[in-house]
């Protein structure tokens, strides 16, 4: 069961008045309500008048202009009351307000109490309402003004609230609320203006107010305006500090304001607002009392009221009270001034009864002392909730029975003022770290955008790169392809992984043959000099040294075993730690340059007409073989040789005829000597040769064989028809101890050969 918590509103008469000051203006024959503030047309129905959503609770809405819906609430409410109530009121803002801006006025004028639960559903349900633009309430206790202003300041509250005096001041605020709602249309289709000089009471009198820009009085930080009510009342807001100085030119206004009236309509009051009054001097207080007494004798007032009193003023009417012979009241505010004036009136037009001066001010101030609850609950109606510190403005009086429980709400107040405290630095910490995140956030956002943007950049250049990339894989492919040099990629164990077309038509495989194949034993001939640890072995040369295997030359095989030499430009490929995985190797036959330069070797080692060693040649290999014998002491023998009467074979059978005989002494020279001896053509007709590792006596018998061998032979092709025979003679000598140079021994033989001229020819001697 909800706890409903009793309204400590004073009770209300169940009839009064809730028509506010409407007023019925008829129009072309129809009745049209109109409200007194705002000017709106007023809607009011049969079927929205005293509504009961559970026992006891009653709710009469109406709608004002295009933008407010008002609700009377009579009554507890539970729950169950608070959202019936919510689903009848929201029907009419959904067909009367459309989906258009509108302010809630709730007149809690009548309300008896309401569950904890109702006000939570309430506030929950007024943050769901979408075109909700403000709630104003009035007629609240004491105790729903109290929490109303807790939640607006603990910010339980989150929709705009406001806590008006009355109906008119709702209406007013609400006016205000409307014309800040951007787009807003205020309805002015109806008149207003007739009722801008209007006052109306919170009971709903209404009330004339005369007002003239003339009836002000302003000197030296003073001032004091003057109205009249209802023809017949007084009405003075006072501002400042009033001094003696200000009395001469206050009564002459208030004269003035007075000849001003026309008929006086009732007996006279004097209201005062004193809420802007600072000071009041000390002579100026004791003469202004004079002139009221001066003037009650010219126009008898029947009551001088005051309202928004502080502790001064309050003194200074309770003061007065004792000295003015008319009795002086004071109380909250002028509607509440008005409503005594009325009362007073009526009373004395009704009963012919009057009240005393002194009973009217001790009703006053005896109805506050003779229900202490009430002041206190007005006490607690009365303190800033919103703000912080606790304004005594009321009376508390130091003997009353409460004293403690005033003493203790003062505690409680300040408590709270520092929890608040406490609450906001909090939510301020919080906001501050929100508002730091968020702009991390946007920061880290902002980053994120310009790494992504990088990003973006990047991959569009990456893809033009690999579009690059993909045209420059394709040329050079096709460069591999067409190229004429062997392309051959090998790994670290000489395993073959690629070979470019050009490379498989001159080694004469196909591709499947030759990959994962070995270097060695196919396209490197497998022989004493190269094997499968050799390879190793030059691999981990090249990692040592790459560049001196940059570029080699290789006899290959082909696989039709056909010996090629290639020329080949060697890279290592390695991994990232420097690991040799492939080298790649690009090679160029160079066969045919390697036969040209072997040509060229033979020609410049070998004599063009016979073939055999050139003289320089001849010398060069006979000085290694001294050199290698006479260092070993091994036998080593030389013979120089010279054709007989050659020139007469010259001069017989002619030039080529002579040569041919050269050619056949070679070719006889061949056939005699073996192939570890060193033969050339030392001179014209002279040829030499050394035989190594040969004693004298067998020297001598070589070339006694050569001898005999030339004497023997025949040319053809002579002049006559018989062949041409010639002979040779030959000198002969073998290394000697004493020999340290070749000269030595060619001298010798040099001397044996001249001995074997002189002494005929066509001999062999021996030196
Ligand atoms: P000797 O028995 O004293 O050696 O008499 P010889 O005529 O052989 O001696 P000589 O040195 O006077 O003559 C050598 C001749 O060899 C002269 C030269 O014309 C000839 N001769 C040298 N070189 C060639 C050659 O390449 N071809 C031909 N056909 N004759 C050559
Ligand atoms: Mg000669
Ligand atoms: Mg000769």
């Amino acid at each position: 069961m909800e706890k409903i918590i009793p309204d400590a509103h004073p009770a209300q008469p169940d009839d009064c008045d809730k028509d506010n000051g409407v007023v019925d203006v008829s129009t072309k024959g129809a009745s049209v309500k109109i409200c007194p503030i705002s000017g709106w047309t007023v809607q009011r129905r049969p079927e929205w008048t005293d509504v009961a959503f559970e026992q006891g609770f009653t709710i009469t809405a109406e709608i004002i202009g295009n933008g407010i819906l008002l609700t009377h609430n009579h009554g507890r409410a539970t729950i169950e009351g608070v959202r019936r109530a919510f689903d009848f009121t929201d029907a009419i803002i959904d067909q009367y307000l459309a989906q258009r801006p509108y302010i809630h006025i709730l007149d809690y004028s009548h309300l008896g109490g309401t569950t904890l639960e109702g006000r939570r559903y309430f506030i929950q349900h007024m943050l769901q309402r979408q075109q909700l633009a403000g709630v104003i309430f009035y007629g609240l206790s004491p105790l729903l003004r109290m929490s109303t202003k807790l939640g607006k300041r603990l910010n339980i509250i989150q929709f705009d609230v406001h806590i008006a005096q009355d109906y008119m001041d709702a209406v007013s605020v609400a006016r205000g609320l409307l014309e800040s709602v951007p787009g807003h249309a205020i309805d002015d289709k109806t008149p207003s203006a007739h009722f801008a000089d209007a006052y109306l009471s919170k009971d709903g009198t209404p009330h004339t107010v005369l007002r003239r820009d003339d009836w002000i009085f302003e000197q030296e930080g003073f001032s004091i305006r003057y109205e009249v009510i209802d023809g017949h009342i007084l009405h003075s807001i006072a501002e400042g500090a009033f001094e003696i100085a200000h009395l001469a030119g206050l009564i002459a206004l208030r004269e003035k304001v007075y000849g001003s009236l026309s008929e006086p309509q009732g007996p006279h009051y004097i209201i005062a607002d004193l809420k802007g009054l600072q000071r009041v001097g000390r002579r100026a207080r004791k003469y202004y009392q004079d002139a009221i007494l001066t003037w009650h004798r010219k126009v008898p007032l029947c009551g001088y009221i005051v309202y928004g009193l502080n502790s001064f003023t309050a003194a200074l009417t309770n003061f007065s009270r004792f000295i003015l012979p008319f009795p002086v009241k004071a109380t909250e505010d002028l509607d509440s001034a008005l409503g005594m004036v009325r009362q007073e009136t009526e009373a004395a037009g009704g009963n012919g009864h009057r009240e005393d001066a002194s009973s009217l001010v001790s009703e006053s101030r005896s109805s506050a002392a003779a229900d202490p609850v009430e002041h206190l609950l007005e006490y607690i109606g009365s303190i800033d909730w919103e703000q912080d510190g606790l304004s005594l403005t009321k009376d508390v009086g130091e003997n009353s029975s409460l004293r403690p429980v005033y003493d203790a709400i003062s505690v409680i107040k300040s408590e709270l003022d520092d929890l608040l405290h406490e609450k906001i630095k909090a939510e301020t910490a919080l906001k501050t770290a929100r508002d730091d995140l968020d702009a991390r956030v946007r920061e880290r956002t902002a980053e994120l955008i310009a790494t992504n943007q990088r990003l973006q950049a990047e991959i569009a250049e990456r893809r033009e790169m690999e579009a690059a990339l993909r045209a420059s894989e394709k040329n050079y492919r096709d460069l591999v392809h067409s190229v004429n040099s062997i392309i051959l990629r090998w790994d670290a164990e000489g395993k073959i992984v690629f070979m470019n077309p050009y490379g498989l038509t001159f080694f004469g495989y196909e591709a499947e043959e030759l990959i994962g194949g070995n270097v060695v034993g196919t396209i490197v001939p497998e022989s004493e000099s190269i094997s499968q640890r050799d390879l190793k072995e030059l691999m981990l040369a090249i990692r040592q040294d790459p560049d001196r295997f940059r570029n080699n030359e290789n006899e290959n095989i082909t696989r039709d075993g056909r010996r090629v030499w290639v020329y080949w430009t060697n890279r290592a490929i390695t991994d990232a730690d420097g690991r040799i995985i492939e080298i790649l190797s690009v090679g160029n036959d160079i066969t045919g340059r390697r036969h040209m330069e072997a040509e060229l070797r033979r020609l410049a080692t070998t004599d063009s007409l016979t073939g055999a060693f050139n003289r320089r040649r001849f010398f060069q290999k006979a000085r290694q073989e001294f050199l290698r014998h006479q260092r070993y002491g091994h036998p080593f023998a030389i013979l120089l040789m010279d054709m007989d009467h050659f020139k007469k074979i010259n001069d017989t059978h002619g030039h080529p005829v002579g040569d041919t005989v050269l050619k056949t002494f070679v070719d006889t020279c061949k056939r005699i000597f073996r192939v570890t001896d060193i033969f050339g053509r030392t001179g014209g007709e002279e040829f030499s040769a050394v035989l190594p590792e040969t004693e004298a006596a067998n020297a001598a018998r070589v070339a006694e064989r050569l001898r005999d061998r030339v004497m023997n032979s025949r040319i053809e092709g002579g002049t006559d028809t018989r062949p041409i025979q010639c002979t040779v003679s030959i000198g002969l000598t073998s290394l000697r101890e004493d020999d340290v140079a070749l000269e030595s021994m060619i001298r010798r033989a040099d001397k044996a050969l001249y001995d074997a001229k002189r002494t005929g020819r066509n001999r062999v001697v021996q030196a």
